[in-house]
């Protein structure tokens, strides 16, 4: 196993997508705490619960190390805008993080990389830290297109961006035909992905920039395949969606997590 030669703390984000009510969120994360009091270790938990079930999640996760995300945001500070919500909205919301650019925006709902890019801005100006998702999809994947999607997508996600500024993102590497199918990118990929991405951090943003990004690995993480995904050098922590929605197997992540 090759060892861990940085400071990054470990990072477990749950994505509920379009699952849970708000007492299910509040009952979710009354067990968490049960289940990993106090975290455990320096593991960091957040959780994206639906919008209408922000308040109850902060509310639950009061006096507990659980942090509360939103999972999208519009990038205007108000407006004419029906269904959407602001950067400010959540962070008023008691919120401290917020993803942005996950691949079920991008394909369901006309997300671009401009988009994200606004939201990344938007989510910063409003001192939330943005999860920026990127990755690639099957077709771009068997075209050899990989470094080059990544690139892209990094590159215009922070587009112009101070170092300074940039050191309060994170990053999730989120491969598209990985994402809720069970087919979980072998520990060996996820790092060559992981390394370039932190490759491309160090082109723009300096060699400190670059080692101090948390970058997340998402698709069908599950108890068993976490720990060999948490033993490459690159791979900060997870972005899970089905794995998150039992608090048991969460749990189990957060230990994985904490045990590096
Ligand atoms: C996700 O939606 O970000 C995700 C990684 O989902 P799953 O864990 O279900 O593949």
């Amino acid at each position: 196993m090759p060892a861990k030669s940085h400071s990054r703390r470990p990072m477990m984000v749950a994505n509920w997508k379009m699952h849970k009510t708000p007492a299910e969120s509040a009952a979710f994360i009354a067990r968490l705490r049960e289940l990993a009091p106090g975290n455990g270790g320096d593991c960091v938990v957040v959780v994206a619960p639906a919008f209408p079930c922000l308040a109850a999640a902060v509310e639950a996760a009061r006096g507990f190390a659980c942090a509360i995300a939103g999972q999208d945001l519009h990038w205007a500070p108000e407006g004419a805008f029906t269904g959407e919500v602001s950067a400010a909205m959540l962070a008023a919301a008691g919120c401290t993080h917020v993803i942005v650019g996950h691949s079920e925006r991008r394909q369901f709902f006309g997300e671009t990389d401009e988009t994200v890019h606004k939201k990344v801005r938007a989510a910063l100006a409003a001192s939330l830290t943005p999860i920026v998702c990127v990755g690639e999809t099957e077709a771009q994947r068997n075209d050899n297109e990989i470094e080059l999607i990544l690139r892209y997508q990094f590159e215009r996600a922070f587009w112009g961006m101070e170092a300074e500024i940039f050191s309060r993102c994170v990053l999730a590497y989120e491969p598209v035909w990985a994402i809720g199918t069970g087919n979980t990118a072998t520990p060996e990929v996820a790092e060559g992905a992981h390394r370039f991405l932190r490759r491309c951090a160090r082109d723009i943003f300096g060699p400190e920039a670059a080692q101090a990004l948390t970058i997340l690995y998402g698709g069908s993480i599950k108890p068993s395949n976490m720990r060999a995904l948490l033993d490459q050098p690159d791979v900060d922590g997870g972005l899970v969606g089905t794995a998150s929605l039992e608090p048991d197997s969460f749990a189990a992540l957060i230990k994985a997590a904490n045990a590096q």
